[in-house]
């Protein structure tokens, strides 16, 4: 009844998408109530989204309650169709006159709910209106109480979709790591924060050996193979707040909180053995699987570093020592 099932559950992925359950109100959500309850000319308006087991209240008007459970939901019943669900009169209702929010608090005997449809056609829940004395809603009402609701979906969408380009603006394509400049925003402020409470940080710069060769053996596209692989390998040994950045095409950043150098350098070997248990299938197979290896400079912070950028000079001066050493090795200086 409850429209349960494999529908049920990738609407419930769908309002999961939006990030919106159990946030704090928010005016643009809060001005579509008070507008609802105007225009409905009722007391109680709310925008109710359908979790798994309860509805909660994005914005209300005219309640105290921030969620109920789900059977007692008229918005569960509203949700099962696109039309807005209109109950007249609760009490004459069989499908509810008997629901504890129609017999108890708030009495419940005018409802109208528009669904909340996303553009996949989801229904996450309503826009709804209700009152304690029985009425009926007009067409030209009922069309108001939808546009509203599609207001409301707007508002969500536009949420989710900056969400989305906020995160493409901030993460390399290939492997999903923080791009230079969002890596270097992050740096930033750990230094900032190490800094003036005097902890340790270091970083690590990692930069693949003789990767052209790699590239001119065995094609470009098992190049980013090896870049996606090590960029594995870097999060199955690392924590997973560490913060790991691409900061070119073969090179990789990692920022090491609370760690001085002697423990980077650690750290450090403990990647480079990873890597070198690594590897990647080769062309069809054939020519069995392409290893490869790293270099790694360590960097410091020293009382002195005036910003990160020192602090990455430092490792970057190392990464180049580590390469005139020979290379699958870690530098520090
Ligand atoms: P070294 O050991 O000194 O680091 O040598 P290297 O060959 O790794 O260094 P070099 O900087 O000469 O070459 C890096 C190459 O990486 C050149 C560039 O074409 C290639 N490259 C950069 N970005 C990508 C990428 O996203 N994918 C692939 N497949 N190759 C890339
Ligand atoms: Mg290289
Ligand atoms: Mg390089």
């Amino acid at each position: 009844m409850f429209g349960v099932g494999l529908d049920e559950a990738e609407r419930l992925a769908a309002l999961r998408r939006y990030e919106i359950l159990d946030t704090p109100p928010e005016p643009a959500f809060e001005r579509i109530v008070r507008l609802a309850s105007y225009v409905m000319g009722v007391p109680i308006s709310l925008i109710s989204l359908i979790d798994e087991s309860r509805q909660w209240f994005k914005s209300k008007r005219g309640i105290n309650a921030t969620q109920t459970p789900r059977s007692m939901a008229f918005c569960t019943h509203a949700i099962l169709g696109d039309d807005v669900l209109v109950v007249p009169d609760a009490r004459a209702d069989r499908r509810f006159a008997d629901n504890p929010l129609v017999t108890g608090d708030p009495n419940i005997r005018f409802y109208a709910g528009a669904p909340l449809r996303t553009p996949e056609g989801h229904r996450l829940g309503t826009l709804c209106v209700i009152d304690r004395r029985p009425h009926d809603l007009d067409d030209e009402k009922r069309g108001l109480l939808a546009d509203l609701s599609a207001l409301v979906v707007d508002e969500l969408e536009l949420r989710r979709v900056n969400r989305v380009l906020g995160d493409m603006a901030m993460r390399d394509g290939l492997t999903g790591l923080l791009n230079r400049r969002a890596f270097l925003m992050q740096a930033d402020r750990l230094f900032v924060a190490a800094r003036a409470q005097q902890r340790r940080l270091s970083v690590l710069m990692l930069d693949i050996d003789h990767f052209k060769v790699i590239n001119d053996t065995w094609g470009h596209a098992i190049g980013d193979r090896v870049i996606v692989e090590l960029t594995l390998v870097l999060r199955a040994a690392l924590r997973k707040s560490t913060v790991i950045g691409r900061l070119g095409g073969e090179e990789f950043a990692v920022l090491l909180p609370e760690t001085d150098a002697q423990r980077a350098v650690q750290a450090a070997e403990r990647l480079l053995a990873a890597i070198g248990d690594a590897s990647v299938p080769g062309p069809n197979g054939a020519a069995g699987p392409v290893r490869f290896s790293a270099s790694v400079g360590v960097g410091s912070l020293g009382s002195d570093d005036a910003d990160f950028g020192t602090l990455l000079q430092r490792a970057d001066r190392a990464l180049y020592a580590a390469k005139q050493a020979g290379r699958n090795r870690v530098a520090v200086l």
